[in-house]
């Protein structure tokens, strides 16, 4: 099949070059020019694990290609997807003039029958509103159809998700679409469910809404945990064994961030308001999230009491470990309170660091975690990243000017802490 992959991100990227992989001919088409020559010179503009060698592999057996100039590769292609951005509005509403300038494009573009595929996370309705658009401009009238087909990888583990994915959702109302959707998915085996366009949207946006709840909902719990004195991490295990809930999802911390529960769970808050439902459960969920955050300050400002000229080390400052996105990351929250109480920053993250030199100034940033501890008054852990597991917690100790962790991600035992000699501090535990 010939692709063409409109937005050459996170999931553009990964996406095409996966398709590639599958055995598909793919041309990866992004706006930023800078993006694409190095892509094209093998230099890849995200950390992603596994991705750089399979952009390697399928470059040179000629089956992923990248350019700027989307009409040449429309029309080499028999499907478009569209995987560009749909940021947040400052109403929370998705920001959708990045999918309708696509769309526009391509109605101008194609010469024969083709499928365009929203990959994009996308709000109810918006395929009528792509397919609207590309009549309106696709002056010749070429035959096309639009086809939701939602994507669940998660940024971290991106390649393995989309080649084992658990299901493939593909909304559609054309069964010639639905035939070619499912041609270019069958080399994986994937359960595939297929249903019209709008279920397709809603699926995504529900599912997201849904994990989203299940982290509000254990930090919630988290909380009442705190002030009763029982165990976060005991009460998830005895929740989470039963089938019916599941272990997944439920690690109280410091709250989700990255550019998807966010963006999306706000979106869906909208889009349902639109429609004229009130979609509380959500701004609850919401609230929870953003509080989570204030409450870990306040934890560190109960330690340290005055927190003003004191050198503070952070491990941590990706939103999830395994990636270098830094989008809603609860460490710019986080890192921005204690500055604006006069507090100084220091901070150490595998991947992230580049990415947060554009979001957070005035951080001293750190070559490793033990750079990050050296006359620091605490350490605060805010991405649950292996490395920090690993770490000699004998060394980091002799480092700090006080023994104190206070950990937003629970990655230690609270009572071996403890026997090493630290005043440790996380979430939802004694
Ligand atoms: P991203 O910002 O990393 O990538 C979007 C890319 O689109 C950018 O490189 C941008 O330059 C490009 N672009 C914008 N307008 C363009 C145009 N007119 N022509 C060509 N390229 C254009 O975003 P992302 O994280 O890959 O997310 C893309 C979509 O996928 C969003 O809707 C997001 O919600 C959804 N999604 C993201 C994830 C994730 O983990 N990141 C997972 C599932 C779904």
């Amino acid at each position: 099949m010939k692709i063409c992959m409109v937005g050459a991100g996170y999931v553009g990227l990964v996406t095409g070059t996966c398709l590639a992989d599958m055995g598909h001919n793919v041309i990866c088409v992004d706006i930023i020019k800078e993006k694409i020559d190095n892509l094209n010179k093998g230099i890849i503009p995200i950390y992603e694990p596994g991705l750089e060698p399979l952009v390697k592999k399928n470059k040179e057996a000629k089956r992923l290609s990248f350019t700027t100039d989307l009409k040449a590769a429309v029309n080499k292609s028999d499907v478009v997807f569209i995987a560009v951005g749909t940021p947040p509005k400052e109403s929370g509403e998705a920001d959708l003039s990045y999918v309708e300038n696509v769309a526009r494009q391509v109605a101008e573009t194609i010469e024969k029958y083709t499928v365009i595929v929203e990959k994009s996370t996308v709000p109810v309705e918006t395929g009528e509103k792509v397919k609207q658009t590309i009549k309106l401009y696709n002056k010749k009238n070429i035959p096309f159809d639009v086809v939701s087909n939602p994507e669940f990888l998660r940024e971290g583990s991106a390649v393995e998700d989309f080649m084992n994915p658990d299901r493939v959702v593909i909304g559609a109302d054309s069964k010639k679409a639905i035939n070619i959707m499912k041609e270019i998915y069958e080399p994986l085996n994937a359960l595939m469910i297929v249903t019209d366009i709008k279920s397709a949207e809603i699926i995504k946006h529900a599912s997201n809404s849904f994990l989203a709840t299940k982290i509000s909902f254990i930090n919630a719990i988290a909380n009442v945990c705190e002030k009763s004195g029982a165990d976060i991490e005991k009460v998830a295990i005895g929740m989470g064994t039963d089938r019916r809930i599941g272990r997944n999802f439920l690690n109280a911390g410091i709250g989700y961030g990255g550019s998807c529960f966010p963006k999306d769970a706000s979106a869906f808050i909208k889009i349902s308001e639109k429609f004229g439902y009130d979609f509380e459960l959500m701004k609850a969920v919401e609230k929870i999230n953003k509080d989570q955050r204030k409450l870990f300050l306040k934890k560190i400002e109960k330690v340290l009491w005055i927190v003003k000229d004191k050198k503070i080390g952070i491990l941590g400052l990706a939103f999830k470990p395994n990636t270098d996105d830094m989008r809603e990351a609860p460490s710019i929250d986080i890192i921005n309170g204690l500055q604006k109480e006069g507090a100084k920053i220091r901070a150490y993250d595998p991947e992230a660091t580049e990415t947060a030199k554009k979001i957070l100034k005035d951080v001293e940033y750190c070559k490793d975690p033990y750079e990050v501890a050296k006359d620091a008054e605490a350490l605060v852990i805010l991405t649950e990243w292996k490395q920090f597991k690993e770490m000699d917690l004998d060394k980091i100790k002799k480092l700090l000017k006080n023994p104190i962790i206070i950990d937003g991600r629970n990655m230690f035992d609270p009572d071996d802490m403890v026997k090493k000699g630290f005043k440790y501090i996380s979430i939802g535990r004694k």
